[in-house]
């Protein structure tokens, strides 16, 4: 038996979740699917640990932080920073972040989510199989069940739903797609161990090791936060994923998670041994899967180009901004940042979050329609929760009234704001 919703969200990370809850609050009977059995994406499952484009680019050294996007996305920044497992607005260099605990996101999504009933349905442990222009079939435990929408959002990160229906979609090539990584927690950590001049002498340290062999190449950039709750820490190290790095193969995806885990045992056995303040350091959790920065990208009516991230550009149809610059991860060892002129913000077109020749098909997060280096400012987590509420709210008006654009969406986020 179908069940028939207005709108389905597929994928159920930050953008996909913003999506969700903006179209059911606009009164679009909604579904939300994610296979795995939280919500959050990267930032629950993969341990992303800052939210990153949640403030504008900072004007002036001491210019005080500000949201970036109004809407859901400044409304989820302050809910986290309610919790007591976040901090923020934390300035680094020039950009301001907010530090959280996964742990933390995946409750806040289920609390946001849970307050949308009965409008938003969430099925999680569900995974999208397949799709055709009116329909979507999901697959639970050997069982499948068909819905139907009069829209859908694209928010799976991978271009998954897009893909099913036939929509076209680009990929950058295997040594250029950004690298993967593998985030971990650690418990057990001394109090300050961490402190940025700690930081700095265990990057030092840990070269040591590697040039004497003890460590493998792996672990040169790895990279250390201490978390809000005493004792634990995050750390992450950037994989290269191999010659052939394909984020969609199930493979190499399987080789990221081992490899991760082979690096993440060796560092903190080395760490326990040699290093002060981690003697009584352990694995505290392993995430639930290995970090993938870029995949497939929807093509869609509008594709946000590297040199409109550079000059900060600005659209008619305008509804969300880009605060971050180009990081580029091309490589393993460490960022390359790209920062726009002046500092300002990019602004994200509608038609961005629309696929080309889909008219019932919307997309948001780092799947969205942008080059590949665009995407690399784009994909960060404030971004998301910014192109996921425009996406879902333009599902809901396109459903509502047969066509959608970027003054009703930016009406509809002035009227649902919290
Ligand atoms: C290692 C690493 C470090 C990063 N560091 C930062 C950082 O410090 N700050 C920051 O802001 N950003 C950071 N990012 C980027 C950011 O985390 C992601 O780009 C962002 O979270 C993507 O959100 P999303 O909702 O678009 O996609 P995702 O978070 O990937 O969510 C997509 C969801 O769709 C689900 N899904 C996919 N296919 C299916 C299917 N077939 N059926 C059902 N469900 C499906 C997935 O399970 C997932 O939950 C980092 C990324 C990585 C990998």
């Amino acid at each position: 038996m179908n069940e028939d919703f207005d709108v389905c969200v597929a994928g159920g990370g930050s953008a996909g979740l913003a999506a969700a809850i903006a179209a059911a609050r606009v009164g679009a009977r909604t579904l939300l699917v994610e296979r795995h059995g939280s919500l959050g994406g990267m930032a629950s499952a993969a341990f992303v640990h800052s939210v990153c484009g949640l403030y504008r680019l900072p004007a002036a050294k001491d210019a005080e932080a500000q949201m970036a996007n109004d809407g859901f996305a400044a409304e989820f920044g302050r809910h986290l920073l309610g919790t007591r497992d976040a901090d923020g607005p934390v300035r680094m260099g020039r950009v301001d972040v907010l530090l959280h605990r996964p742990a933390a996101f995946t409750r806040l999504a289920d609390t946001l989510t849970r307050q949308e009933s009965p409008n938003l349905s969430v099925r999680l442990h569900t995974e999208i199989a397949a799709a055709d222009a009116d329909t979507m079939t999901l697959a639970c435990r050997g069982s499948f069940r068909r819905i139907r929408a009069r829209a859908w959002v694209d928010a799976t990160g991978d271009a998954v739903l897009a893909t099913l229906r036939g929509a076209p979609c680009e990929t950058e090539s295997s040594d250029r797609l950004q690298r993967p990584a593998f985030i971990f927690a650690l418990g057990g950590v001394a109090a300050d161990t961490l402190g940025d001049d700690a930081r700095l002498r265990l990057a030092g340290r840990l070269v040591l090791a590697v040039k004497a062999g003890a460590l493998p190449d792996a672990i040169l950039g790895a990279h250390f936060r201490a978390s809000p709750q005493p004792g634990e820490a995050f750390v992450t190290i950037d994989l290269t994923g191999g010659t052939d790095f394909d984020p969609l193969d199930a493979a190499c995806l399987s080789a990221l998670e081992t490899e991760g885990r082979d690096l993440g045992e060796c560092l903190v056995e080395f760490l326990r041994a040699e290093v002060a303040g981690f003697a009584a350091a352990y694995v505290a959790a392993w995430p639930g899967r290995a970090g993938v920065r870029e995949s497939r990208r929807v093509i869609g009516r509008y594709r946000i180009e590297t040199a409109d991230v550079a000059a900060g550009a600005e659209f008619p149809d305008t509804v969300a901004h880009s605060a971050w610059p180009m990081e580029l991860r091309e490589t393993a060892s460490g960022p390359k940042l790209r920062f726009p002129a002046e500092g300002r913000n990019c602004g994200v077109p509608l038609r961005a979050l629309r696929a080309r020749d889909d008219e019932s098909l919307f997309v948001a997060g780092r799947c969205l329609s942008c080059s590949h280096e665009a995407q690399a400012s784009l994909r960060v987590i404030g971004t998301c929760l910014a192109t996921g509420e425009a996406a879902g709210l333009a599902a809901a008006l396109q459903v509502a009234h047969g066509a959608c654009d970027a003054k009703g969406v930016l009406a509809a986020r002035t009227q649902i704001a919290r």
